[in-house]
Order: C-alpha cells, then structure tokens, then sequence
C-alpha cells in the first residue's frame, strides 16, 4: 500500500494506545516474514537494519527489495536505519530510500548529540518525507556499532529532554530508561516507569509532538511491554529475538534433515519460525487490525 515514515505511523499509534514493531532483520527471508505477518494481522510494522546489513548487501539491494515489497503488501511499511552513529553514513541511507533514519550520538557529549541529531534532521527533512530518530542517554548492552558496557550505561536526564527536542528538530525520541540490547542478564529487568512517563509529559504532555521508543524489546514481559506503551511508548525494537528464530530453526532443521541439500527447505523454516516470533509480539502491540 504505502512506503511511510515512522513518524506518521507513531503518531497514530501513540493517539490509540498502541505500539508499532520494528523489528531488526538480517535477510530478505526475514524481510519477508516480517512483511507476511503484519498483513497477516493488518498491522502497520517497521523495518529496521543495523548498518552492518547495509554494508553486506548494499543500501541500494535493500532499499530496493523493501520498496518492490511494501507496494504490493496491503499495510502500510517505513524502513528504518537503526543505531547510526556517523551522521554522513545516515546521510547516504536517506538518500538512497530508507523512511526513517536513526542517528545514536548518545555515546557524545550532549551538546555534540544535539548538533548531530540536528544535522541529520535538517537534511532529512530537506531531501524528503524521512523522519528522524534521537537517543538521550545510551541504552546498555550491545548493537551493532555501539558497544555499551552496563556500568557506563546512563539513563535519559529528564532535564535534558526538551532542549534536545527543540534544538535537534527530532521526530522521535529514544531515552534510555533501563531497557537493553541482547539477552537480559536477569529475569525482571529494572524499567525505570516514572522516567518514562515523566520524559512522555514533558514533550507530548501539551499535544503530541516526539513519539518516544523502546529499545531493547527482547526478553522484555508482557506486562512491561503492555506497560510502556499505556505509558506513551509507540515503537518497540526487536532484534535478538528474530536473530535467535533464524539461527534456531536454520540449526534444528540441519540437525533433522542432515541428509538433504535444498536451502529452499531451510529458508522456508526460517520463515516460518520468524514469522511465528513477530506474530506472537504483535499480539502484545495491541497493533492487529490498524493498518
Ligand atoms: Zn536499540
């Protein structure tokens, strides 16, 4: 149907009470598993990659099978970049297709966090209908290009949030509140709640303005999840789960069918088994039937 940004699709979301997946994939299987679920379910749903994809295959090969599928599908699908920290590389993947560009300066001193995010927005907004995604505070754990170790991980400065807003120019915004890349180390994650929906009043409190994002999805429970998006919370990544889906099923099915050599067959259950993963959270997204 529709080649979107994010921002037009979280302002709806965060209106109605709902999330938005954006789910993390490595491949074009992923891609279309991810894609056969939300139409599945008639939800909206973001595509993301880390940069490391965009250098294995191309920015171009991606962009390009991301547009030949979400014009055909019947939902409306953004492509997002995730976890950016050189604002020429977010410059490139804007230029070549992707909907919404997130640049992480959060490991920078606040003031250069600000000039980046605010460099990226500028040009996005300039060139094309791309919206563009800030990080205040860095969320621990690993992803891609950013390695954070817990104890230096900081939690978003409320005090912080709406200078940042106003002078980057930013159309969402992902403070760090506890959440992590990876597989959690302990069963209850400590979620800082009332930061959240603190940073949520101070910038949407008066009308809805930056749509906030969770990352970290993995190993998070319902009941957090569901939490943060009554909250004000619109986007949820999810990353290691579908990595773990792919590497599982591509491993069990070698393991029962050692005799065989048909990668069609592997890529099939890879599908499958994706496919089940992202249908299992946009249950939880409350996201069904808001396409
Ligand atoms: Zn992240």
């Amino acid at each position: 149907m529709s080649l979107v940004n994010a921002k037009e699709l979280l302002f709806k979301a965060t209106k109605e009470k709902y999330a938005v997946g954006a789910f993390n994939i490595t491949s074009l299987v992923q891609m279309e598993a991810v894609i056969e679920a939300h139409v599945e379910c008639k939800a909206p749903v973001i595509i993301q990659t880390s940069v490391a994809p965009t250098k294995l295959l191309g920015v171009n090969v991606l962009v390009a099978v991301y547009r030949t599928l979400a014009e055909s599908a019947p939902i409306p699908i953004c492509l997002h970049l995730d976890h950016c920290t050189d604002v020429a590389y977010c410059k490139k993947c804007a230029d070549a297709g992707y909907t919404n560009i997130m640049i992480d300066a959060s490991k920078q001193p606040f003031e250069a966090n600000i000039q980046q995010t605010k460099e990226v927005a500028e040009y996005c907004h300039k060139i094309g209908n791309i919206s563009v995604e800030g990080e205040l505070g860095t969320v621990s754990g690993v992803e891609d290009q950013v390695r954070v170790v817990e104890s230096e991980s900081e939690l978003c400065n409320p005090n912080q949030v709406l200078e940042f807003v106003e002078r980057t120019g930013v159309d969402l915004l992902a403070p760090a509140i506890g959440t992590a890349h990876g597989i959690y180390k302990t069963k209850n994650p400590k979620i800082d709640f009332e930061r959240f929906e603190k940073i949520f009043d101070l910038v949407n409190g008066q009308s809805l303005r930056v749509p906030l994002v969770v990352h970290g999805g993995t190993g998070l429970p319902r009941e957090t999840v569901e939490r943060l998006i009554s909250l004000g919370g619109s986007k949820v990544n999810v990353s290691t789960e579908l990595k773990h889906s792919m590497i599982d099923a591509t491993y069990q099915y070698i393991t029962d069918h050692r005799d065989e050599y048909d990668p069609g067959k592997i890529d099939s259950a890879v599908k499958d088994a994706v496919r089940k993963t992202v249908m299992n959270w946009i249950g939880w997204f409350g996201c069904t039937g808001k396409a």
